[in-house]
Parts: C-alpha cells; structure tokens; sequence
C-alpha cells in the first residue's frame, strides 16, 4: 500500500502563563512512500520523526494536513481501524504472558468479517487427503521417528511435527496422532466413514438451504458466500501465531517468557506480535536501538528479509544514518521538522542538496573547509584543489565566492609528488583495517571536529604532512550562508 503525507504540520501548544513556547515538531511534510517499500525517516534527536511516525500510526492527530493509505484519508481514522502494525523501541512485551501468548494477543478479541465455512467438511477432506494413497504411511514415519531417546515415541514432539509439517492446527494433530496406522484396513475405515460424514454434513446444510464451493464456502440459494463477523477461532489463531513465529524465526521459543530470549529474539517476538494481524502497514520506531552493535546489524539484515519476504509497506524510524542507509529502499532525511531530502540512499549520498544531508549521512563524515571559487577553479586556504571549473545554476554568474568546500573521505588520492592540484594535510594518526586504512589529519581551515580521510591500506603513509589529490566527484559546495549545495561543472572538456 501506498502512504503519502500531504503538507502535514504538527504543532505542539505550549503554555504562555508559564512561558512556555509553541513547539513545530514538523512542518508542512510532504512524503510518499511507495507500495511493499521499505521506507527510512532518518535525522538527529528532536527532529520529529517519532511525532510523524506517530501521525501515520494514529496516535497523534496532525494540526493540519493530510494522509492517505492508497486512496482513503486516514487522517481521523484511529489507529485501530488503520491497519497497521507498531514496533517500539523498548519491544512493550508483556512479562507474564509466553512468547505465544504475546504474539496471539492482538487476535485474541479481534473480529474478522469473512464468509462462512464449512469447518467440518474442510477437515475431513484435509483428513482424506492426508490419508488417502498410502499416504498415511509418511504420517506413521514421522510420528514413529518422533523420539527424544530413540525409543518411545514423545507425544509433543509428534505433534509439532505434526503441525509443522502440515500446517494443520493442534487439534487436528491430535486426531492424526490419535489413528491406528497399523494396518492399511484401519485407515480404509477412517477414509470410509470420513466421506459418509462429509455426505451427512453436506445433506444437513442442503436442509438448511445452503450448498459447498470448493474452497467450502457455504453458499446461499442464490449461489452467493454468506458474510459473518465473528472472533477468530483457537486453531485459526494458533495457524497464526506458529506461521508469524516461523517468518521471525523465534518458532523454538513459543513456551519462553520474554525475559528469557535475548535482545533481539525479543524484538523479533515483538515484530511478529506486529505481523499477526497482517496489517497493511508495518511501522518500526527505534526498532534496533536497545541492541548491542552485533546484534543491531543482524537484526537489522532480519528486518529487511521480513519486510521483503511480506512484501509489507514499512517506514523505519532511525537515528542511525549507517542503518538506514543499509537496508531501506528510500530515505527521507529530515531536521527540524522538514524535509531536508528524500530519495534512494546511495543518490542522497552521492548528491546531497544541502550541507546538513551531507554532513548527515557517510561514515566516516563528510570533511568541511572553509574555500572559495575563483578564477574557475576551487581553493582551500589559497592551495588550488580543482581548477577548470564553472559554478552552474544561479551561480553562473559569479566569479568568485566564498564558499564550503565538503570532501568525502574517500575522495583523496594518495601521490607523494603530486605537485599540482591538491591539498595539504597533516597526518596525525593512521589506523588501518585490512584493505583500507583511516587517516587522522589536521588543517587549519577544517570546520568538521576530525578530518578523516579513507586510502587504500597499501600506500606507505607516516606521521607527516602530504599533498592529497582530490576526485572531482567527491567535492561538494555550499553557499555560506544558506548551507544549500552550489554546482559545479568541468570546463576543460
Ligand atoms: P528522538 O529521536 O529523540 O525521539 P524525534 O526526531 O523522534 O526525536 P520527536 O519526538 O518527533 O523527535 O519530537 C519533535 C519535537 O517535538 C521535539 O522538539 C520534541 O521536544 C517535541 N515534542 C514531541 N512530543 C511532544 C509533546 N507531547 N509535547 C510537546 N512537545 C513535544
């Protein structure tokens, strides 16, 4: 499903008698995330992603704007009728209740309109087919492997299997465990009176004016599926909860107690309890921020392999640039309460509008100098870094400017001669991680709190001061003033 905000404010009232000031925790945001993507709101503490999370969640009216889920405006719909599924950052599981128990808790007094069935006739065809064909020899195997010693069959771990491998529920488990399988002719004599059961139950609903589809929807005279609203049942719910246990992986830990399970196999617990509705949106706050970096980037690939396995629509509150940019399929960056950039990671990345998104998003960060444009070409601290340029757009004009001049760490080239282009910098530290190595600089132009600069681990560098060249594409400018990027281009070709 498609989620789109329309010119959405949120303004928080503050209280004059106590001076307290109006809060804007989010101002005229317009953002459309598309359908079955996994979309990022990302940016510093206070920017009010949460707030906007919230709006779409329900549990907090905009003051003004819109949203929609595809076509209906659900901006006065409360939560419970949007549809959507809600994970915190704290998993709010419920400490007295089983794994099992916490995931089935929102389906225990849900009502679900569906059409009426024949519960009966369905479990028995399942019943016949399972059997049919010698088929019940699998069934016989599988119940006589079920053993923790080797020896005498475990009853419970029959009928998960049971259940497992059939997607049956327990109580019918329990009527496969139950048969006599030693003889052919006994399961004949289940089949039999299987089929004159089905016939009788068939002749009662034909009684009562009803007839069966295939998919054993009862249908009224006119041939039409009759509606019913009603909770779901036990063995409906169990279908549930085991099938969302096993898209989390946390089937094993059904009978645990939260405090039982890990960090992140909580969290999964609480991504499935979000799931079990099958809502038409997943929304995740914080998910991975009570997690130690280990378990973050795991549970975090999880999250993505859930979102695409479902193929549900997901917005992914982060503070967290890496995480963000690691697994979501757009993102929209915001400060302040705006929208300060929206798109695929790596096009924001590469392309940043502002100096804030620049700054944002990298690790290690962008590195920032105070320079100038003149005579076309770029300057930091009057050593030229790129010449046989042009500013573009409303810049065209201007020859000569005081500018930021932003460099990806990985935009330097190491070449000891380079006697040209380039920038001096002072090496103050150097770490290296296998191929790469991290080198910690000075510069007496430098606004960023590090210059942080990525070279392959190979060159020969030492505590000293070299002249780096730098890739065009790496270099970003910005107006001083309005911290928004100026372009350049390449006048030579
Ligand atoms: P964090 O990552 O710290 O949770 P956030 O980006 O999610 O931050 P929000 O929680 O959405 O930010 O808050 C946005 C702004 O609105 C902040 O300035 C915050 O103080 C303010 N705010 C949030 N909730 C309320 C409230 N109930 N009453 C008043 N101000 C609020």
């Amino acid at each position: 499903m498609e989620i789109r905000l329309e010119n959405i404010n949120k303004i928080f009232k503050g209280d004059k008698k106590k001076g307290v000031e109006d809060t804007i925790a989010v101002s005229n945001l317009n953002i459309k995330v598309n359908n079955g993507e996994l979309a990022g709101l990302l940016g510093p503490s206070g920017c009010g992603k949460s707030t906007t999370l919230y709006m779409i969640a329900g549990l907090k009216e905009p003051s003004s704007g819109n949203i929609f889920f595809d076509k209906e405006d659900v901006t006065h719909l409360v939560p419970e009728k949007r549809g959507i599924g809600l994970v915190f950052q704290n998993y709010a599981l419920y400490p007295h209740m089983s794994v099992y128990k916490n995931i089935a808790f929102p389906l225990t007094n849900l009502k679900v309109l569906t059409f009426k069935q024949s519960i009966k006739v369905k479990t028995l065809e399942l019943l016949i087919s399972l059997l049919d064909n010698d088929k019940y020899l699998e069934i016989k195997d599988l119940i006589n492997s079920s053993t923790l010693d080797s020896k005498k069959i475990n009853k419970d771990l029959a009928l998960r299997n049971l259940i497992n491998k059939y997607h049956i529920s327990p109580s019918f488990a329990k009527t496969l465990f139950s048969l006599d399988y030693s003889s052919k002719e006994n399961i004949n004599d289940v089949i039999i009176k299987a089929k004159e059961d089905i016939n009788k139950e068939k002749e009662k609903l034909s009684n009562k004016g009803f007839s069966i589809d295939n998919e054993y929807y009862l249908l009224d005279q006119d041939n039409k599926r009759i509606e019913e609203k009603r909770k779901l049942s036990k063995d409906e719910i169990d279908i549930l909860v085991r099938d969302v246990a096993k898209l989390v992986q946390i089937e094993e830990q059904l009978d645990k107690k939260p405090k039982e399970l890990s960090g992140g196999q909580q969290q999964r617990v609480a991504i499935a309890r979000a799931l079990v509705k099958k809502p038409r949106v997943l929304l995740l706050d914080e998910p991975l921020s009570n997690l130690d970096a280990r378990l973050r980037i795991k549970t975090r690939e999880e999250i993505r392999r859930i979102q695409k396995e479902t193929g549900i629509t997901t917005i992914f509150v982060t503070h967290d640039q890496e995480e963000a940019m690691s697994i979501c399929d757009d993102i929209f960056v915001m400060n302040n309460g705006k929208l300060m950039q929206e798109g695929k990671p790596i096009e924001v990345y590469k392309d940043p509008k502002n100096l804030f998104v620049a700054k944002f998003l990298g690790t290690p960060p962008i590195n920032v100098f105070k320079g100038e444009f003149k005579d076309n070409a770029i300057f930091v601290d009057n050593e030229k870094i790129l010449d046989n340029v042009t500013l573009t757009n409303e810049y065209e004009d201007k020859s000569s400017l005081e500018v930021y001049v932003a460099i990806r760490p990985e935009g330097f080239i190491f070449e000891d001669n380079n006697e040209t282009l380039g920038l001096s910098l002072k090496v103050n530290e150097i770490s290296l991680s296998g191929k790469e190595q991290t080198l910690i600089c000075s510069h007496n132009q430098r606004l960023s709190e590090q210059i942080k600069i990525v070279i392959d681990g190979d060159n020969p560098i030492s505590i000293k001061e070299y002249r780096f060249k730098i890739k065009p594409n790496k270099i970003h400018l910005f107006d001083l003033k309005t911290e928004e990027r100026i372009y350049f281009k390449d006048i030579s070709k």
